[in-house]
């Protein structure tokens, strides 16, 4: 048995079944981790001891009966934008380079209690900002079906890591994009939420309200298994929701039988490439085969959905990173001159190019005298473009098109061009603005061998609808992971 390639469900049943033990699926992940770390770089921390440590003390509790959930026993890895109390959380930057959290985050604890081995922490854009993890401060990550690409971002160690099989499962965050921007590049599953439904207390905050903690995974039922598990309503968190249902589980049936598919027709035009736009009609194909109910129709202002997320999310992160100033916690620049000279070397020094230019950009469309020009009217567009998805839900249960426009760009290609890098953004973004959930699963494979992303929307509070239709497709195809080329 090729335990590494087994989902994160599966390896919990045979670990109480008791055919593996954690330790052995622990050491498995570590044996893999020190195979490939070189070349692919998924973590800025690797926790040897600890994960050991906690293995032993899972399998304990699994033997006794008090861990019996589907996650007990699975080694895990976490973006390093969430805090974990005693292990160092850098959201890979300078400024948060020696930063041992004294707690840990609402999310991951839900994951510790269900029984999981956090083996470390995942690599990122820096404070999350960007889209192919090259902003990192240290180093960036490769991607696993070629480490000539990037594996997409921000979270872009949690997914070379799943699809690499450095870990069983990950979390990641997804502010504009970023679970299911770089699981497309990777080949890997993973879910954005409603806003609100997982606890952003304890994850280092960079558009407050657009960011959401969300699973990354080899298929559909571990990412619905792992949601069930993160998701909880937490008065640490004042935009958590109590929902209603949290059985995500239940809608992993292959039935789509009558189900409403809307395809924007705004998501097949200008950059699009073609091999995506191909593989993604023919996912559609797919579900109409088995009953679902295809139509393309206008979705409107799709456009203007890249200039107001990227005002909103850069006026919040300047708000937010204000708070690294060299006082309290973090990096402190050791050659200054007075407190207002240790500010400026400390966030000077602390902070990369691309955070810098988030912050001013931030601080501008903030100012007096641009903030209704700018931060309000992005507000104002942000409220139009919920409206126009309100108007899809009235016909549609799920909206499919492309995760994003190309395969996994080569190193270096998108770093030059910010703004070609931002448009990259143009299919995930308009889902946090409305605060949606979306789910990204792989649907191909390019001619340069990269794999494709297929992106499902929801309605908010409609998960279940995604995950039906994202498991009803992918009994159609096989999990390919890099190592099958
Ligand atoms: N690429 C987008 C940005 O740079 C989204 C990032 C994210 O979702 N964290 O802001």
């Amino acid at each position: 048995m090729d335990l590494l390639s087994l989902t994160a469900v599966e390896l919990s049943k045979k670990i109480k079944a008791k055919e593996v033990t954690v330790m052995e699926a622990t050491k498995a992940v570590i044996n893999q981790i020190e195979k490939i770390e070189d070349k692919i770089n998924s973590y800025v921390t690797v926790d040897k001891e600890g994960a050991l440590r906690r293995a032993e003390e899972v399998q304990k509790l699994i033997e006794e009966g008090s861990l019996t959930g589907p996650l007990a026993g699975v080694p895990v890895a976490i973006k390093d934008n969430m805090c974990t109390k005693g292990i160092l959380t850098t959201c890979s930057s300078k400024i948060l380079e020696n930063f041992y959290p004294t707690y840990t985050a609402q999310a991951v604890l839900n994951l510790e209690e269900a029984g999981v081995v956090i083996i470390g922490k995942t690599n990122m854009d820096e404070f999350a900002m960007g889209s192919t993890t090259e902003t990192s401060a240290y180093g960036p990550t490769k991607n696993p079906w070629n480490i000539e690409h990037v594996p997409g971002g921000s979270s872009g160690g949690s997914c070379s890591a799943v699809s690499a099989n450095e870990c069983f499962f990950a979390l990641g965050s997804d502010t504009g994009g970023s679970i299911r921007q770089p699981s497309s590049f990777c080949g890997v599953t993973g879910i954005k939420p409603t806003y609100g439904t997982v606890s952003r207390y304890g994850l280092i905050a960079y558009g407050s309200s657009l960011d959401q903690i969300g699973p990354i995974a080899k298929d559909v039922t571990d990412c619905a298994v792992i949601l069930e598990t993160i998701a909880s309503y937490d008065k640490k968190d004042s935009t958590s929701v109590a929902r209603e249902d949290y059985n995500f589980t239940e809608a992993l049936v292959d039935d789509v039988s009558g189900m409403k598919i809307g395809i924007p027709k705004d998501y097949f035009g200008e950059g699009l490439e073609e091999e995506v736009k191909e593989a993604v009609f023919a996912a559609a194909k797919e579900l109409e085969k088995k009953g679902a109910i295809i139509e393309e129709f206008d979705l409107g202002l799709v456009d203007y959905a890249i200039p107001a997320y990227y005002v909103i999310a850069a006026a919040e992160a300047s708000s937010n990173l204000a708070r690294f100033d060299g006082v309290k916690y973090g990096y402190r620049s050791e050659d200054y001159n007075g407190l207002h000279s240790m500010y400026k070397k400390t966030r000077s020094e602390g902070f990369g190019q691309e955070v810098k230019r988030r912050i001013m950009l931030g601080s501008f469309v903030l100012s007096s005298g641009y903030y209704d020009a700018y931060y309000l009217k992005a507000l104002r567009t942000k409220a139009l473009i919920k409206q126009e998805f309100d108007k899809a839900f009235e016909k549609y249960d799920v909206i499919l098109g492309p995760a994003a426009p190309t395969t996994a760009p080569k190193i270096g290609d998108s770093l030059c061009d910010p703004i070609k890098m931002y448009l990259g953004d143009i299919y995930t973004i308009s889902v946090n603005l409305a605060g949606l959930p979306g789910i990204s699963i792989p649907c191909g494979i390019d001619s340069k061998g990269l794999p494709i992303g297929l992106q499902l929307i929801g309605d908010c509070f409609k998960e279940k609808n995604i995950i039906r239709a994202a498991y009803a497709f992918e009994q159609t195809r096989d999990y390919i992971s890099p190592f099958d080329k």
